[in-house]
């Protein structure tokens, strides 16, 4: 039996006027991601993406593992596919719909007829079907209220698709849908699920990393480009990975301003460095890993001393989540056992034993003026390289 995906859209529905772009990239992003699965014919009609084998070689299950991280799909059915004839629909759903109702006490049959020249009825056909799936599972109920499982036959133009049950998708918003943001990636845990939180909600993810070489490695960097190649499999254009050296500042810092405060101003010329990046490579959003109270810098005052210095929006996707949370998460997404392998950051670099927790900005300010934050900062810029990783 002939089996293919039916993939149906989430919030894209909502797009006006863009759709047509997103849901381009988003049937772009869908042929690379099941092409290692074998030959799919991947098309788009009545905002469902059919993704079809075309021979009997394909592996349906890992192209549907494939499209559950597809962003902008909210559900996925799996849909045998026969001759719009009645006797072959019924003989279909007999045949195929058994196996998905293993562990079903009661089910509903529903019916969607997009072809008008099919010389049935909705209502007609799921009475129809409903029959059939009673002969073919005696032992179950109809329950049209609160069923286990819902059999449904679309009929559409191109043939009958018969599916039961519909797998969750990804959610959220097509790839680039919302614009291009600049996610600052650590080395860390939470960064990278950050990013992935923002490009769920259809943002096009640009990374930003700072090192501290030689008090960063050259593995930390390896391990900061994994993390990208990793991410870039939620994003369909690949990940360009600006690279901005800190040492001089680190060094300057350190010589000239008090020790509570060099997290803090270390912060304040990410941020602000950030901000030239985002406006350089047209990013309209800094993004961050950060999470409500887990560190020192992350307090409220802190956050706010760090926004002052940056002059565009700041998502914080994870502001609100436990570290838990985050882990599961990165575990999740594939980034985790790469994030914790041990390589210092720049973050780790001269921290201050007793870091300010309730800094006030004027007091902050005074250190930072201590130094020539403009010239600093001019030359840290300077300093910038990229690495473009490619989606695969
Ligand atoms: P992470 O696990 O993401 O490293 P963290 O809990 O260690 O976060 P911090 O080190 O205070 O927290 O960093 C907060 C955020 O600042 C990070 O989530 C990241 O977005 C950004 N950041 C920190 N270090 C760097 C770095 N070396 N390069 C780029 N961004 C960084
Ligand atoms: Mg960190």
């Amino acid at each position: 039996m002939k089996e293919v995906l039916l993939l149906k859209y989430g919030e894209l529905i909502l797009k006006g006027a863009n759709k047509n772009v997103f849901e381009n990239t988003m049937l772009r992003d869908i042929r690379r991601k099941v092409a290692p699965f074998g030959d799919f014919e991947v098309r788009k009609a009545q905002s469902t993406v059919f993704v079809e084998p075309k021979d009997d070689f394909a592996d349906i299950d890992g192209a549907l593992d494939a499209c559950l991280k597809i962003f902008g799909i909210s559900s996925i059915c799996r849909a045998a596919v026969c001759e719009k004839n009645m006797d072959t629909i019924l003989q279909t759903v007999k045949d195929y719909v058994p196996d998905f109702m293993r562990a079903c006490k009661s089910f509903k049959a529903d019916a969607r007829r997009s072809d008008k020249a099919f010389p049935y009825k909705s209502p007609q056909i799921s009475a129809e079907v409903g029959g059939a799936v009673l002969s073919a599972l005696p032992g179950i109920k109809v329950d049209v209220n609160n069923p286990d499982i819902v059999v449904m036959v679309e009929i559409r133009e191109s043939a009958a698709y018969i599916h039961a049950g519909k797998f969750r998708g990804a959610g959220g918003m097509p790839a680039g849908s919302s614009g291009r943001g600049l996610l600052l990636l650590s080395g860390g845990i939470d960064s990278p699920v950050a990013g992935y939180m923002m490009a769920k909600r259809g943002v096009e993810i640009e990374a930003l990393h700072f090192e501290s070489f030689p008090y960063t490695s050259e593995r930390a960097r390896e391990k900061v480009l994994e993390l990208a190649r990793i991410l870039s499999y939620y994003t369909p254009y690949g990940i360009k990975v600006h690279v901005i050296s800190l040492t001089h500042i680190q060094e300057e810092l350190k010589n000239n301003c008090e020790e509570d405060y060099f997290t803090l101003l270390l912060r304040r010329y990410m941020m602000h460095l950030a901000s030239r990046v985002a406006k350089q490579y047209n990013c309209r959003a800094l993004i961050t890993g950060e999470s409500l109270a887990q560190v020192a810098s992350q307090t409220m005052q802190a956050i706010a001393v760090t926004d002052n210095a940056a002059d565009l929006p700041v998502f914080r996707p994870a502001i609100g989540m436990d570290k838990e949370e985050i882990i599961q998460t990165a575990r999740k997404i594939g980034t985790f056992d790469t994030s914790i392998l041990p390589y210092e950051d720049c973050c780790t670099v001269f921290t201050p034993r007793h870091p300010r927790t309730k800094p006030e900005l004027e007091k902050v300010l005074v250190q930072e003026n201590k130094l020539d934050f403009k010239a600093l900062a001019d030359e840290a810029f300077e300093s910038m390289y990229t690495v473009e990783i490619k989606p695969e």
